[in-house]
């Protein structure tokens, strides 16, 4: 069971397609329960101001830090406490799967321009980021962030969706995939695959992902072979 705290001043973003599928089931199932933070509601005056101009200049607006703290001092209780954030770590699946480890997590989603520094500090934030691009909203992050989270807790996926073969779980890409009907527009299923002999198919789609892996991730290959050299 796993309890997610996310601070934000789009609670309606949630849980967002987060209601579906899967996580949508799991989350009616009580094997994640969501509690959103509204940080507008913690403000100091009337107009609900959450943000304010830089110190030093520059365009944009910040997130003030004594809305947001206010909004933790009455809401965190010592949680892993995460900003969704581009100057964060990069989010790989080796730490999705330790995150999914967790009973407690709180997220918390900027807008605007970030911010004030000093929240993060006074928090030990740990700050994540889900690749090198800028998003409008830490929300849509946050989303996928504990989309990848949800889906490795026990009893989300069934048998039929087990994640042990796919992409990244051994470092390689996953294999081509294919499915009925056996011929498409001219186009044919691999005959390895219709053999029923899982020892050559098995071997087949491990050197199909070190093909895909070295085509296209030459980076990742490289971390295979030293990874099997230990
Ligand atoms: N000025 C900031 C970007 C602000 S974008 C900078 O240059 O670092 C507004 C918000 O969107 C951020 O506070 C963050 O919560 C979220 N965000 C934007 N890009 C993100 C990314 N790649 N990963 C995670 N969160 C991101």
């Amino acid at each position: 069971m796993l309890n997610v705290k996310i601070y934000t001043i789009f609670p309606e973003i949630f849980p967002g397609f987060l209601g579906y599928s899967l996580t949508g089931k799991a989350l009616e199932n009580g094997k994640w329960a969501l509690q959103t933070i509204n940080i507008r509601d913690y403000a100091f005056d009337k107009h609900g101001s959450v943000d304010d101009t830089p110190c030093g200049g520059g365009a944009g607006m910040i997130m003030r830090p004594d809305v947001l703290g206010n909004a933790l001092a009455h809401n965190h209780q010592g949680e892993r406490l995460i900003y969704m954030s581009p100057r964060g770590k990069p989010l790989t699946q080796q730490m999705v799967r330790n995150l999914a480890k967790e009973e407690q997590l709180s997220v918390i989603c900027g807008r605007f321009e970030g911010i004030d520094e000093r929240v993060l500090e006074a928090y030990n934030v740990e700050e994540i980021s889900i690749g090198d691009y800028i998003l409008t909203g830490g929300e849509q992050a946050a989303l996928i962030l504990m989309d990848a989270v949800i889906r490795l807790l026990p009893g989300v996926l069934g048998n039929e969706e087990s994640t042990a073969d796919e992409s990244f779980e051994n470092i390689l890409l996953e294999h081509p995939q294919y499915t009925r009907p056996i011929e498409w527009e001219g186009r044919t299923v691999p005959d390895i695959l219709l053999s029923g002999h899982h020892q050559n198919i098995a071997r087949w789609r491990h050197e199909q992902a070190l093909e895909i892996t070295k085509q296209r991730r030459p980076d990742l290959l490289q971390k295979y072979l030293d990874s099997q050299k230990n």
